[in-house]
């Protein structure tokens, strides 16, 4: 594709929590990679110099979104969603374990490459993922990403308690550390930034206090990210709290072993009490809030604005194979239908809205993951992380009735989260480069 090329559509970003911003007859023009305009059609053509801009015009039914951000899910479980009717720790050890203790080699070369082009079909463009605890997984999962164009932070699965490996136990801390570094010095930073390290240790119940702090030590020193789960289900508290008598509570093993820095992203965080939520708000550490997982094993309501109302940055993550689909508009749908689910019991709950959920998985997954100046936003500067979908593939009697352009942009946004997935989307891109394309479009240049 060439350096500078123009996109026509119904253009949607939220640059705050709450606040839309649209463009009815939109365009946008990306230069080398990034935003060099946007507004309406005609004043973007109004004032274009220099050379000649193609136009990418996908009709008068396509929308345009900045690309979605998942702030957690898992590379090597895809192939076993909606399996098992557990809650989350036999769950793990009956559907979960076997399937990522087979994810290497082959296996793993085979499946990585269709995991990411899965990504690019439901409109993400930027993902948070734990591999399985081979080195190989990673690794091989770092190439595909490479290959696939996206934005990816991936981790090797750091775990030395009840881990699914076959090394003897005295050996599973060194050689866990010893890996995950080597991994970070081979792809922290690399496809000029597209790719970034994250240590990731499981969570308290399967990580020894040494490994924790281990992988805090690396991560520093790297200037790398942290990624574990953090108070999803009351088994695991209880499990939590028994190994840990001395910590005051789960934040605090976390923070004892410095896994809470402003680099770390903490998936789940259900069941938090105060001290809890202000200690992550003082450790500047971002949430991904998973909604379709929490439903599917029944860990619990996220208590979102309480989460927010201290501060902390929320994201939103699919957390497959817990969470069924990697569709983000599935996720944005049931974060919504949580926060709703809390008001029935409780009538001070706020809402979440559909502008505000679309935030969480936008926007505000950039400023968790702390890529706010580069992502997250349709704004001149910005690099161009776009997805375009086809409202006629979302509205009910797609040839009848009015006009995308003449629909407001709630009206757009609200089928999207309702409706929207990998049949809608019509293209996505990263840093201006399409990464996927819908196989109707892929016979056209
Ligand atoms: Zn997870």
């Amino acid at each position: 594709m060439e350096d500078l090329y123009g996109i026509r559509g119904f253009i949607i970003d939220a640059p705050g929590f709450g606040s839309l911003r649209a463009y009815r007859n939109g365009a946008l023009i990306i230069e080398r990679g990034r935003i060099a305009a946007i507004g309406e059609y005609d004043d973007v053509r109004r004032s274009e110099r220099g050379p000649k801009t193609r136009w990418i015009d996908h009709g008068p039914h396509a929308a345009v979104f900045p690309g979605l951000i998942d702030c957690h899910t898992h590379l090597p479980q895809y192939s076993v969603v909606a399996r098992g009717q557990n809650q989350l720790l036999p769950w793990l050890r009956e559907s979960i374990f076997p399937i990522e203790r087979e994810f290497t080699g082959p296996k793993a070369r085979e499946e990585a490459p269709k995991f990411f082009q899965e990504l690019a079909r439901n409109g993400t463009t930027t993902a948070m993922i734990y591999a399985a605890i081979y080195e190989d997984s990673c690794h091989v999962g770092f190439e595909a990403a490479e290959r696939s164009g996206l934005r990816v932070i991936l981790g090797k699965m750091m775990m030395d308690l009840g881990s699914y490996g076959t090394l003897q136990p005295k050996k599973v801390l060194s050689v866990s550390l010893a890996e995950s570094e080597r991994l970070c010095a081979r792809w922290h930073g690399k496809a000029e930034g597209r790719l970034d390290y994250a240590f990731s240790p499981r969570f308290a119940v399967t990580c020894s206090e040494k490994l924790m702090r281990g992988a805090a030590e690396l991560a520093r020193k790297h200037g790398a990210y942290l990624q574990t789960h953090l108070a999803e289900n009351r088994e695991e508290l209880e499990k939590v709290h028994n190994l840990y008598m001395s910590a005051q509570d789960y934040t605090d093993v976390y923070d004892k072993a410095g896994l809470l820095t402003p680099k770390t992203m903490l998936g789940h965080c259900i069941h938090l009490g105060t001290r809890e939520v202000e200690t992550l708000a003082a450790r500047r550490a971002s949430v991904a809030h998973c909604p379709t997982s929490n439903l599917f094993l029944g860990s619990g309501l996220m208590r979102l604005n309480d989460l927010q109302r201290a501060g902390i940055p929320v994201g939103l993550g699919s957390d497959v194979a817990a969470g069924p689909e990697l569709n983000m508009w599935q996720v944005m749908r049931a974060a919504i239908d949580v926060q709703r689910a809390r008001t029935f019991h409780d009538a001070s709950v706020p809402p979440l809205r559909v502008s505000e959920a679309f935030y969480l998985a936008t926007a505000g997954g950039a400023r968790a993951l702390g890529k706010a100046g580069a992502i997250g936003t349709l704004e001149v500067g910005k690099e161009a992380d776009v997805t375009v979908i086809d409202m006629k593939a979302v509205r009910p009697y797609a040839d009848t009735g009015r006009r995308v352009n003449e629909m407001s942009k709630e009206d757009v946004l609200a089928l999207c989260v309702y409706r929207a997935g990998p049949h809608a989307t019509l293209e996505t891109y990263v840093r201006g480069k399409s990464v996927y394309r819908h196989p109707q479009l892929a016979s056209q240049p």
